[in-house]
């Protein structure tokens, strides 16, 4: 008897997967391996910044009132008392036309508010002179004026990428709490799978699906544990998915979950007695795309499609894993663009077409059946078309998700 599946839209399926992921709790990481984790504390800045005030250019600190006539006609004449580059305290306390020749980042010498850059002087021996008056604080960086003592710069549940780890080198964070790291499975079946050092043979292909999710997962800042390639043979993929599942956080198999008469997976997730969040979603490609739930533990079925494979990645695992890790923008980055060629073929399920978005046009990245491999190389977006009768033309306004950026959103924009 064939088993009739009920296709649930894609917001349903994404905010099903989300309900079911937990956090993992939080450990502690030096701060040179805190790259692309998510903080599990907030930064709080430990002092103001600047922590002084200080010279934001090389020139001369003065008193300001001592500038009040300087004009064209009346230059006015300082005397250099003392000479300090960053990292030096001067100890003069300048009176009058005293000034100090100081470098940027330097701190201000005691009564000076206001530093004069080279440029703007006309310099002798031990003396310069200026010919325009000076403001109080003019060209003086503040203390605090970048942040202030006790404020929390950024918030737990944030990326950690190379300008979060400035902020927290600035506030002597040798020691980060993260949020743990899933341990996350690659599963690939299918019989006809070959490992990528093997030659071509007949009837097989090369399993592409295992690296790229490897990879997926990497631009994520994840490892994972390969289980390799399982044949179609519900007892010994049982076997290895009961392992893999005992062993991991989360397990991403492909291929293996349509209704053909070698996909045993959905046998496997009832062996194992998973809950079965979903195993039809009105998409292409990948509407075959099941996620399970056994023991607390994420069974991610994706088709074995490669694009299917790719966008099921990107839509469900990705985002859950984010949740896992704390974080608090999980999901792909969602924009609107000009479509630069027509799309005609209507489709009754949202449909999902790799891309090449140019910041303004986006055009479908090449080949676009759901087996197709190039055009998941060539893509840097997924163009996203609402199911409907109609197709698409030159010029409509489409809603676009872009892949590979740093940051998500918080926000499910579709
Ligand atoms: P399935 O989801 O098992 O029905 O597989 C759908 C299609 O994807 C078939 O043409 C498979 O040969 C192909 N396929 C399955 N697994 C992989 C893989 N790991 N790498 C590349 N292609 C695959
Ligand atoms: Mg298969």
């Amino acid at each position: 008897m064939i088993e009739h599946r009920k296709p649930i839209p894609v917001s349903e399926a994404v905010q099903k997967v989300m309900e079911h992921a937990h956090s993992i709790g939080a450990e502690t990481v030096s701060l040179e391996h805190s790259y692309n984790r998510i903080l599990a504390e907030p930064i709080v800045a430990g002092h103001a910044v600047p922590p002084f005030d200080r010279s934001p250019y090389d020139g001369f600190a003065i008193i300001s009132g001592s500038s009040r006539e300087a004009s064209g006609d009346n230059r006015i004449r300082f005397e250099i008392v003392d000479h300090i580059g960053a990292g030096k305290v001067s100890a003069e306390v300048l009176s009058g036309n005293q000034a100090v020749r100081i470098m940027t980042g330097a701190p201000l010498p005691k009564n000076a508010d206001a530093v004069v850059m080279f440029e703007q002087t006309v310099e002798s021996t031990d003396s310069f002179t200026i010919r325009k008056p000076f403001e109080k604080l003019e060209n003086v960086s503040l203390k605090g004026e970048d942040v202030q003592q006790g404020e929390v710069v950024i918030e737990s549940g944030h990326l950690i990428h190379p300008g979060t780890v400035a902020l927290l080198a600035t506030f002597g964070y040798a020691q980060v709490q993260v949020a743990k790291q899933p341990v996350v499975g690659i599963l690939s079946t299918g019989t006809e799978l070959l490992d990528v050092s093997e030659p071509l043979a007949p009837g097989k292909i090369r399993n592409s699906n295992g690296p790229m999710i490897a990879a997926q997962l990497a631009r994520m800042g994840l490892g994972c544990k390969m289980y390799g390639l399982s044949m179609d043979d519900l007892d010994q993929s049982f076997t290895i998915v009961k392992k893999a599942a005992a062993e991991t956080d989360c397990l991403i198999t492909t291929g293996g979950v349509s209704l053909g008469d070698f996909d045993f997976l959905p046998a496997i997730y009832e062996r194992l007695g998973a809950e079965v969040l979903f195993n039809k979603v009105a998409m292409r490609p990948g509407s075959v795309t099941t996620v399970a739930v056994a023991a607390g533990k994420y069974l991610f079925g994706l088709s074995g499609n490669p694009s299917a494979c790719f966008t099921g990645f990107e839509l469900f695992v990705r985002p859950a894993l984010l949740k896992m890790r704390g974080a608090e923008k999980r999901y792909l980055p969602h924009t609107k663009a000009i479509l630069a060629e027509d799309f005609t073929k209507a489709n009754p399920f949202t449909r999902f077409i790799r891309a090449v978005y140019d910041g303004e046009f986006i055009k479908p990245a090449g080949f676009n059946k759901s087996n197709a491999v190039a055009s998941i190389a060539k893509g840097n977006a997924l163009i996203v078309l609402p199911g409907g009768t109609r197709g698409f033309e030159k010029g409509d306004i489409v809603d676009v998700l872009l892949l590979g950026m740093e940051e998500g959103s918080a926000l499910w924009k579709l």
